[in-house]
């Protein structure tokens, strides 16, 4: 089994449908981060120097199988034309008339862009007669969407079976390539870094990583739910109650491996989540009534610096407190800046964590940063991915 990159593809001449993930934030019309579009541009580049015909297509938010206009992705094929530094055509329709016609004028090294998949009802449904109207389009397929390729919709999964050529881009390639180091090719002292906010969605991952990992270092809100299944006071602090049972299962199923699950020795506390009093130092792990944890504490920074320091791998998902508000933001900045430093190989993934790595300026010295956060994680619990699984050829 294996799969073929772009470069392994014959692409000269051939009208291309490419698979992108081009969901950017935008506000008022205006892209506010085209980090997910400059992601795409070495495959399209590289499609374009072939002198194949690009048909990109991509979805953008969740509008639900209806056009919704503040959910076009007309600002984005403005934004690729600029970077890619040639004309884009536009095509304001997923399947149509118009949508023939941009796509019969392309030449070759033309590329068009087709309006948000999503306006159409079939592409999440997986609909065969949808993904057929999309293959209609195409002689091959290119799939570069590694933040969709854990959903199973009719671009990424139900259109693959359908050509003979296909292929993944060189970031779905990257990505494949450094979390299958992490899955597959442990090295060890193999440190997993784990935060954020929903415990439950992270539950598998770290049964996962328990089993490959020598050390887990637990920040972020899930914290406290770890410290609440310990028997610690957390005062108001965010607990995710129903998963204090799995919490605890967790953490004696660490103890019996031998591996070292730790939790925050103190904290940054503060009233709330809105409240602007100056944040407070807490000492010691348990938090006083009606104060919240919304940081790991100075003492915990240390601990976990000393732990990364040793490290020769490292997986990072969830920011260590509330990186949003410059009060909270020392703990997860210094753990960046402690990866950053590491002599590890080091992979961050999920969407905060990598706002995270961008804003502490030390996104270049991490090895791989995931595009995918859903997508990173499931891959990381060893399930197989069906976008991923679509193009592999047997
Ligand atoms: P997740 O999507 O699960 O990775 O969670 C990310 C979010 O968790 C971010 O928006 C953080 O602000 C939030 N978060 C991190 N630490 C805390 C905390 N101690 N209390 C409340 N929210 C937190």
């Amino acid at each position: 089994m294996a799969i073929l990159t772009v470069d392994q593809l014959e692409t000269a001449g051939k009208r291309i449908l490419v698979r992108v993930d081009f969901n950017v934030p935008i506000d008022d019309g205006r892209i506010a981060d085209d980090t997910r579009i400059r992601a795409a541009l070495p495959t399209l580049r590289h499609l374009v120097g072939t002198g194949a015909h690009l048909v990109i297509v991509s979805h953008l938010g969740r509008p639900k199988g209806r056009p919704n206009p503040d959910l076009s992705l007309a600002p984005v094929a403005e934004r690729l034309a600029a970077l890619l530094g040639q004309p884009v055509a536009f095509s304001p329709e997923v399947i149509g008339t118009e949508t023939r016609r941009v796509v019969d004028a392309l030449g070759p090294g033309g590329v068009a862009l087709l309006e948000n998949l999503r306006f159409h009802p079939g592409e999440e449904k997986n609909d065969p007669q949808f993904a057929r109207q999309l293959a209609a389009l195409a002689d091959g397929y290119v799939s570069d969407a590694f933040g969709t390729v854990h959903r199973a919709h009719a671009s990424t999964v139900g259109v693959a079976a359908l050509f003979r050529r296909a292929a993944c881009g060189f970031l779905i390639a990257k990505e494949l390539e450094f979390l299958g180091m992490a899955l597959e090719r442990p090295k060890s002292p193999y440190v997993a870094i784990l935060g954020g906010a929903k415990v439950g969605d992270k539950i598998p991952v770290i049964r996962s990583l328990l089993a490959r990992a020598d050390s887990l270092l637990i920040g972020g809100a899930m914290a406290y739910t770890f410290l609440k299944a310990r028997g610690h006071e957390v005062g108001t602090s965010l607990v995710d109650e129903p998963h204090l049972l799995l919490a605890r299962e967790l953490m004696d199923t660490a103890a019996e491996r031998g591996k070292r699950l730790l939790l925050p020795v103190d904290h940054v506390v503060g009233e709330d989540l809105k409240s602007q009093a100056p944040p407070e130092p807490c000492a010691g792990a348990d938090i006083p009534p009606g104060r919240m944890g919304l940081d790991i504490g100075p003492e915990t920074v240390a601990q976990y610096k000393a732990v990364i320091a040793q490290a020769r791998m490292i997986v990072w998902n969830g920011p260590m407190g509330v990186f949003e508000l410059p009060a909270y933001q020392t703990g997860t900045f210094s753990v960046a800046r402690a990866v950053a430093a590491s002599e590890a190989l080091s992979i961050v993934g999920g969407g905060d964590s990598v706002a995270a790595v961008n804003q502490a300026g030390v996104a270049d010295r991490i090895d791989h940063i995931s595009t995918g956060g859903g997508a990173s994680l499931e891959f990381l619990q060893g399930k197989i991915l069906p976008g991923i699984a679509a193009l592999t050829q047997v």
